[in-house]
């Protein structure tokens, strides 16, 4: 068994195409309508997949991640809907603390917490927090984005300076496409910044065998009436170009 073994999951296909176009020497492997594309990035050897949509889907293959694929650690790039009214589309959010904003076994426990575990929410390693940042303010604070998508397409979506945030995520089994919910998650989860719908599913299975893990999550719409129409133009233009630059940075900072 290698030391070290990075396993990349993305949650929009387009995304994780884009990333297995940096592997050389890629290889298949197809197991539960899964494909595995294995290879190397600046040396370091990897595992790539579509995650999937939803926290079971989610789990299920960062379960083979860790199996089948002896993953020593996972690096999750998606797309999310902004929760905090600070959050503009295009800013990028590294999750520090991830919920299960559907978990609910109210009266036996309380919300949020995750049976047999005591916990409510799932925290990332604060060493890999660091360096995620320094890798990824580049792409920020150096025009990295803007060289990497073209100013005019950024400015298609509004996006002007993208900013990076590390803070709270929610993930759940619901996509969120009106205000009222995202009041009400706002509401019950005040620290949060974006939600999508698989990371702390990850962050979970990752917590019970001790695989360190980063979700990284790029803002594709204000999970509000807007979403379903912001959502599908951000995958096609913008966010693989992210997942691919994101991964690019760590790959050669971490
Ligand atoms: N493209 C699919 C739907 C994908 S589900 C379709 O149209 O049929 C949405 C994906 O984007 C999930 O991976 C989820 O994690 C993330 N996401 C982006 N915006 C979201 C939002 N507003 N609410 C929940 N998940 C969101």
């Amino acid at each position: 068994m290698k030391d070290r073994i990075i396993g990349i999951m993305g949650a929009m296909p387009q995304e994780i195409d884009g990333v297995i176009g940096l592997l050389q020497n890629p290889k298949e492997v197809t197991l539960g309508m899964r494909t595995y594309t294995s290879g190397t990035i600046n040396n370091i050897d990897v595992i790539v997949v579509f995650s999937r949509w939803g926290k079971v889907a989610a789990a299920a293959t960062i379960s083979t991640l860790i199996h089948v694929f002896n993953v020593s650690e996972v690096l999750f790039t998606g797309v999310a809907g902004a929760i905090d009214p600070t959050l503009n589309i295009g800013d990028i959010v590294i999750g520090k603390r991830l919920y299960q904003h559907d978990m609910d076994a109210r009266p036996l426990m309380q919300q949020f917490e995750i049976p047999l575990l005591g916990k409510t929410y799932f925290e990332s390693d604060a060493e890999k927090l660091k360096h995620a940042k320094e890798a990824i303010n580049p792409l920020i604070l150096d025009n990295g984005l803007k060289n990497l998508i073209g100013e005019g397409v950024l400015a298609q979506f509004g996006i002007n300076t993208p900013n990076l945030h590390i803070g709270d995520i929610a993930s759940g089994d619901q996509f969120f496409a009106n205000n009222k919910q995202k009041e009400q998650l706002h509401n019950s989860l005040p620290t949060i910044l974006c939600v999508e719908m698989e990371g702390a599913a990850v962050a979970q299975v990752c917590h019970e065998y001790a695989v360190p893990f980063l979700i990284i999550r790029t803002i594709s719409d204000a999970a509000d009436e807007q979403s379903h129409i912001d959502f599908p133009l951000f995958i096609k233009k913008v966010s693989s170009k992210y997942s691919v630059g994101i991964v690019k940075q760590l790959l050669h900072q971490l």
